[in-house]
């Protein structure tokens, strides 16, 4: 199935607004295997709409349409619309109680074009609102798909994944649609895609969605199962395929659509109830601040160091400042030093160090984004990581941040005692 976006407003013509709701619909589409060919921006202008429309129907099989619900004369999609299927809007009974309700309740006055809100174009299935007040519609007709959904993206986002995925599933077979998001670090997009091709190209059942954010990559495996056994076992076996396929299991961090690789870090070290403590240069505080994120941090993280210039590091954390000269500051030695002073002084189970050069300017002919660091371990030998990181001074300090978090997940997931 082909689908396109059609945004409706002029404020997205004007730059005012960005189309947000488009990349969320694309996301969420995804999940169900559905394709997205097209984005589509377009006034609050019937003969545009129209003639957007068309072009649509001409190319895609599935068209959601999104803003211009609402009660002004400038929100007119389902009324375009409704014109252009030739057909009637009427009044949804459900949408109209959830407008007595909330002006029952409310100290707004009503106005008599409130009403519209409640409309929908007839023979539609009605989309009702959680979070506002305007009602979506989703309609088959002429082989054709249309859905048409709330601009404010409060109201999209729920409509579109509590009401409109599950009739779009419904289309495709009765069977509930389960997902499974895995997070990888250390790998990017395009090689994680391309060693994941075949099945990327062949998709059929469990579908698969790759998506890049900051510094990682997820994978959302789905698939349409009569119960969440079925879905589970299906799921497990696609997983295993495809990590052994690509080679990917040292990249995989965590589980879960809402998970990041600082929570996983910090419940691993709350799981196995272990402290830990920094010595930051080029991150001054921002793994400390990160770890300080999560309620309950003061029984992992007691406290740390913020080492930013040479003279610091050995103040603090009494390292010979000609031993940081002759090593130079960004070096496997200084990072480890760091690394074991802070956890000497601290006496807590793990420290971990960063220094590096942040940029933009080099540092001791080290190149921009070199970073070492050292994870100082209780009566274990340290271990250091030398990570290059490409792009802009806080990307690189964020990016330092989030390897720190790796190599705690790597250490913590191998020490189950
Ligand atoms: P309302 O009842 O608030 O008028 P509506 O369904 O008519 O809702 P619009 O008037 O088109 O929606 O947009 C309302 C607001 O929703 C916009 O001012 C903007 O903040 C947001 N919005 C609209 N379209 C988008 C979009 N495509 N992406 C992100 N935000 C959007």
């Amino acid at each position: 199935m082909k689908a396109e976006i059609i945004a409706v407003g002029t404020e997205l013509l004007t730059g005012q607004v960005v189309n947000t709701n488009a990349t969320y619909i694309s996301e969420q589409l995804a999940t169900l295997g559905i394709d997205v060919y097209f984005h589509t921006s377009v006034g609050d202008n019937p003969k545009r709409m129209t003639e957007t429309i068309q072009i649509a129907e001409s190319r895609s099989d599935l068209i959601i349409l999104c803003g211009g619900l609402g009660p002004t004369d400038d929100d007119i999609t389902k009324q375009v619309l409704a014109k252009h299927l030739n057909k009637e809007l009427v009044i949804d009974s459900q949408a109209m109680q959830n407008l007595n309700h909330f002006f029952r309740n409310s100290q707004y006055v009503r106005t008599p074009n409130n009403d519209l809100q409640a409309l929908i174009i007839d023979g539609s299935k009605s989309l009702q609102n959680r979070t506002g007040l305007a009602v979506g519609s989703f309609l088959t007709t002429n082989q054709k798909q249309y859905a048409v959904l709330p601009g404010p993206p409060s109201e999209l986002k729920p409509m579109l994944t509590e009401q409109l995925m599950p009739h779009l599933s419904d289309e495709n077979g009765n069977h509930t649609l389960f997902s499974r998001v895995i997070r990888f670090f250390g790998i990017g997009e395009s090689q994680l895609v391309t060693r994941l091709d075949t099945y990327i190209k062949n998709q059929t059942d469990p579908t698969i969605a790759p998506y890049a954010k900051t510094g990682e990559v997820t994978l959302r495996i789905s698939t349409k199962a009569e119960n969440s056994k079925i879905a589970k076992e299906k799921l497990d076996r696609f997983e295993q395929e495809l990590v052994t396929a690509g080679n990917l299991s040292e990249f995989i961090y965590g589980y879960g659509e809402d998970n990041s690789i600082e929570k996983v870090a910090f419940q691993l070290l709350e799981k196995y109830q272990k402290t830990i403590t920094a010595a930051e240069s080029l991150t001054a505080g921002l793994f400390q601040a990160t770890l300080a994120k999560f309620s309950g941090a003061s029984e992992i993280f007691p406290g740390g160091f913020v080492t930013y210039s040479a003279n610091i590091k050995s103040q603090l954390l009494d390292i010979s400042l000609e031993k940081i000269e002759e090593h130079g500051v960004v070096s496997e030695w200084t990072a480890q030093m760091m690394a074991e002073q802070a956890q000497a002084k601290l006496n807590t189970d793990y420290a971990i160090s960063f220094t590096g050069v942040a940029g933009p300017d080099s540092l001791e002919n080290q190149e921009v984004g070199t970073v070492w660091l050292a994870l100082a371990r209780k009566n274990q030998a340290t271990i250091t990581k030398l990570v290059k990181i490409s792009r802009d001074r806080n990307y690189i300090r964020k990016m330092s941040v989030m390897h720190g978090m790796n190599l705690l997940i790597h250490e913590l997931n191998h020490k189950k005692d």
